[in-house]
């Protein structure tokens, strides 16, 4: 008990390029989320994630790791320590392309764009995600956008993700959105589906389905 933990250097001892380091110091390691891995390994394919031997492999291919606050080798090893937080908030998991690169390559067959695809899901559930950065902003509209109206619309998606994260760049693009909407490109209408009815039930099956899986 009371023992002090210097969290960069117990969680992620060397960096693939120097940024991105963690800093927080914790007291207990209570202060972690333990349970944090068993639920994202849960959802992203078991318990392969426990396995991940740091090669760094992942985070050598992934075209956009250079972007990210942390790699996908450092994601991988703070959801295993239980950096929930720290995770949840990194731009890391909006900034993922899903091209499954390192899914391919991983020696270790860890679904890294499955956990991926976990994080987003916990991310947006939880209150650590940047409700200002963009492409977090972008995929929880569109999500909802085609839960209300079983269809994407371009515009009004567009709209409100400049409305929330920098409204400067909506005046900037004025003059390109316009251009787009008198050729014909781009609607500001919010398109629906015929039978939404369908797309509710479909969606509650879905739901139904999962939760019997969970028992
Ligand atoms: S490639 Fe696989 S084993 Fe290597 S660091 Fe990434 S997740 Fe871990
Ligand atoms: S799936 Fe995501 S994390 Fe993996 S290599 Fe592609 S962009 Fe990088």
């Amino acid at each position: 008990m009371g023992k002090t933990i210097d969290v960069k250097t117990f969680a992620l001892n060397g960096t693939a390029n120097g940024r991105g380091e963690i800093h927080r110091r914790i007291k207990y390691e209570s202060e972690l989320s333990r349970d944090f891995k068993e639920k994202i390994a849960e959802i992203a394919y078991g318990e392969k994630l426990y396995s991940c031997i740091q090669c760094g492999t992942c985070s050598a291919t992934c075209p956009v790791s250079h972007y990210m606050d942390y790699t996908p080798r450092k994601i991988i090893q703070m959801v295993r320590e239980g950096f929930k937080e720290e995770v949840l908030s990194s731009s890391t998991v909006w900034l993922c392309a899903s091209c499954y690169s390192c899914t391919v390559e991983c020696p270790k067959g860890i679904k890294i764009t499955d956990v991926m695809y976990a994080l987003k899901r916990e991310a947006i559930s939880s209150a650590y995600h940047s409700k200002h950065f963009p492409a977090s902003v972008l995929a929880n509209s569109f999500f909802k956008q085609v839960l209300d109206h079983g269809r994407n619309s371009e515009g009004p998606l567009l709209l409100k993700m400049y409305l929330k994260t920098n409204p400067f760049m909506l005046i900037k693009n004025m003059k390109l959105g316009f251009k787009l909407w008198k050729t014909g490109r781009l609607s500001l209408k919010t398109e629906k589906i015929k039978n939404k009815r369908n797309l509710n039930k479909l969606l509650k099956n879905i739901e139904k389905a999962e939760e019997a899986e969970a028992k």
